[in-house]
């Protein structure tokens, strides 16, 4: 795995190109006195960072693009499809007494509540669930669907959408998870779920993936 950080060698391949670009591969070689096959992994790297960029027949040249340009470009390369987690759903009928076994059970803090048709009509979360526990009322009795956030109030994402915009919602409407939707002619199906976790590995893997 290559870190962001670059080693003394390709600190020195950047300055050369930068100030002898566009230089070719075999130039570069020639002034580090290494062959090219040593140079290629750097020059790769150099390259797939956006540190580099290279041209056929003309050779490489510095991109100037400064480390928080390259953050940018590496974020809008996320997208939910790649960090989303299996979602879990409940049935808008069930007790609130159910719910929170499930939550428990499934290890996860929002559920997402569906209609016969497996169509997404609420959201449950962990307070949401505290909420209706306030009280002496029988929570086997209570159905999901008087406490749960309904729709059209559901903040959600579809799997093409970038990682970046999601986590923009969730700081937005300050909540934990988003699910991630299809939308079909009848309604939304939930084919996965986006946290705060998703996130956070998503931001890990900026930092530790190869580049
Ligand atoms: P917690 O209640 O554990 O703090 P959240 O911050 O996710 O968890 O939820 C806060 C409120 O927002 C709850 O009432 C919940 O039903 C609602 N909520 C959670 N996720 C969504 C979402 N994707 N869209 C709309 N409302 C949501």
């Amino acid at each position: 795995m290559n870190k962001i950080e670059l080693n003394k060698r390709q600190e020195h391949i950047l300055r050369i190109v930068k100030e002898n670009g566009p230089i070719t591969g075999e130039s570069i070689a020639e002034q580090l006195h290494l062959t090219r096959a040593t140079l290629r992994p750097d020059l790769a790297i150099l390259t797939m960072a956006g540190f580099l960029e290279a041209r056929p027949r003309v050779g490489y040249f510095y991109s100037g693009k400064t480390g928080t340009q390259l953050l940018t470009d590496n974020l809008s390369k996320l997208y939910v499809k790649d960090f989303q987690s299996i979602p879990v759903v409940v049935s808008d009928s069930i007790s609130v007494y159910d719910a929170i076994c499930t939550m428990f059970l499934e290890d996860v803090g929002t559920l997402f509540v569906v209609d016969q048709h497996a169509h997404l009509v609420g959201v449950l979360s962990r307070k949401d669930l505290l909420r209706a526990s306030i009280g002496k009322q029988d929570l086997t009795t209570i159905p999901v669907n008087i406490i749960m956030t309904r729709m059209p109030n559901i903040a959600m994402c579809m799997k093409e959408d970038l990682i970046i915009e999601v986590a923009k919602k969730l700081i937005e409407k300050q909540i934990d998870a988003l699910p991630v939707v299809k939308q079909t002619e009848s309604g939304y199906e939930v084919t996965g779920r986006i946290t705060k976790t998703n996130i956070t590995k998503a931001l890990v893997s900026l930092a530790t993936e190869e580049i």
